[in-house]
């Protein structure tokens, strides 16, 4: 952190605010805790009949590999709404989002993953922007070694115990790399 978001100021300390047991950035003039904490990604596993769509990244990182789509929280947004949304600005298909099916924590690039199983409301989805190519699979033709990234694995197979057994709990799991 070069200056402060709030008062301009570049005299910003490292240090433990009285009574906080975190290292933060101090404004030196405002005062101000500059916090930072992790990011939350949503994504769906949308299922069209009891096949599951993936998305092929049309960019990097892990362009050409198979995704959820999926993506950061807005600020507002409700998680399922949120699930929806990047849904939407990656395969052009509406969703009804339904249970939470996996939470995949990444404490060493500060991100939380949650994937929900959503329904797709019709057929109608395109390649974007985001994604070159969309393709519905049945759960024996998942392109496990081509997933673009191991949230994606977990999740998967998270859903697949879900959908052998519907009382199957939320998985859970911190990756560190
Ligand atoms: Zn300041």
């Amino acid at each position: 952190m070069n200056y402060c978001s709030n008062c301009g100021s570049e005299k910003i300390n490292w240090e433990v605010p009285k009574g906080d047991t975190h290292y933060r950035f101090v404004c030196d003039n405002c005062e101000l805790i500059h916090y930072q904490n992790p990011k939350v990604v949503v994504g769906c596993i949308p299922l069209w009949q009891d096949k599951i769509l993936l998305c092929r990244r049309a960019i990097e990182p892990r362009k050409g590999y198979w995704n959820l789509p999926g993506g950061y929280l807005e600020n507002g947004e409700s998680l399922i709404e949120g699930a929806a949304r990047e849904t939407l600005e990656e395969t052009k298909a509406k969703v009804e989002v339904g249970r939470l099916i996996s939470i995949f924590t990444i404490p060493t690039i500060n991100q939380v993953m949650m994937h929900f199983v959503a329904q797709l409301k019709s057929d109608n989805f395109m390649p974007t922007q985001e994604s070159s190519e969309l393709r519905l699979y049945t759960v024996q033709e998942l392109p496990w070694e081509k997933l673009a990234f191991n949230s994606n694995n977990f999740a998967l197979n998270a859903y697949l115990e879900y959908r052998e057994n519907s009382s199957a709990r939320v998985k859970m799991f911190t990756y560190r790399k």
